[in-house]
């Protein structure tokens, strides 16, 4: 690693699609933080190992993404309360001798809904496709919002029936199979499978969609607007992607390592340029 600057960085596999280096190379800019934040690509084998080297080398943070954010909570030395709850790691910082493990994703999505988009969802119906990693990083958030109801939706019912019961104290979640998700509107629909990459849509019935229903795919990118032109043919209120979720959970990360929180409108502005995501 260079000396003079702190040194930063992403690893996943494979990593070379990250934006994660342009957004934090503009926050940096913008906030006058001298710093580096570079992509590395790290098999699952040598996870553990490389992050331990990057960080006896001097490395001062490093953010997670797939396949190793459950591996990452091994690595860490102690977990944030939303990194517990998700079982999941996306942004490790140094700390003397501690790796402290934390998880933004969850709080990068509710900025975006909330403060960018202008959603309110207390009182609100949600509905959730997928209960993967990152249904995990997103629910506890979520339900802090508290919504009315929030059903997880997922093609394995049992691993949705499985979250539902983790979070339930958290709030009114439940969990089943797409068969079983009721023909009426939700407020607010996330599709978190990662289903929309290969271009196919979860069959839930259409009557979940109303022309005030907001429909947020985690996804994004030209290459998966499946989610989204579903919901426009069903005539929902907007039809988002989570470029927005990834610049706020960007910016969090960047708070925690650097303590300044960095403007992010103008960054997502030059992301949505750059991908053709809406
Ligand atoms: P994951 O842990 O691999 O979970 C994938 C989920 O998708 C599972 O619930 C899986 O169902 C479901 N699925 C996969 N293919 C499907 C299909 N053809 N039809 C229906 N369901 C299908 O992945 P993840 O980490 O949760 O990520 C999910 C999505 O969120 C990805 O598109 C990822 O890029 C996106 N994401 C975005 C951000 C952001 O910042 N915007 C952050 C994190 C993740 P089974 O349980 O039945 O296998």
């Amino acid at each position: 690693m260079s000396e003079g600057v702190d040194q930063y960085g992403v690893f996943g596999y494979p990593v070379s699609h990250s934006l994660s280096p342009f957004v934090h190379a503009m926050f940096a800019r913008d906030t006058g933080e001298k710093m580096s934040y570079r992509a590395y690509e790290v098999t699952p084998a040598d996870f553990t190992q490389r992050v331990r080297t990057f960080f006896t080398g001097g490395g001062r943070g490093l953010n997670i993404t797939l396949p190793h954010k459950l591996a990452a909570v091994g690595v860490a030395t102690e977990l944030s309360e939303r990194a517990t709850h998700a079982a999941a790691v996306n942004t490790l910082t140094q700390e003397g001798h501690a790796i402290l493990g934390d998880n933004t994703d969850g709080a990068g999505l509710v900025r975006d809904l909330c403060d960018n988009l202008g959603l309110a969802l207390s009182g609100q119906r949600i509905l959730i496709l997928g209960a993967g990693g990152a249904t995990r990083g997103i629910l506890g958030p979520l339900l802090g919002l508290a919504p009315a109801e929030l059903v997880i939706a997922n093609r394995t019912p049992d691993r949705a029936e499985a979250l539902a019961a983790t979070f339930a104290t958290y709030g009114p979640t439940e969990g089943l199979g797409f068969q079983q998700v009721p023909d009426a509107p939700f407020d607010l629909i996330i599709n978190a499978t990662s289903a929309s990459l290969s271009g196919d849509i979860p069959p839930i019935p259409r009557g979940v969609v109303s022309s005030q229903t907001v429909c947020y795919d985690l996804a994004y990118g030209r290459s998966a607007m499946a989610f989204v032109k579903w919901a426009q043919a069903f005539g929902c209120a907007r039809a988002l992607q989570g470029l927005g979720m990834l610049v706020e959970q960007a910016a969090e990360s960047f708070e925690i390592w650097r303590g300044v929180r960095p403007a992010t409108a103008h960054v997502l502005a030059a992301l949505k340029e750059r991908t053709g995501s809406i």
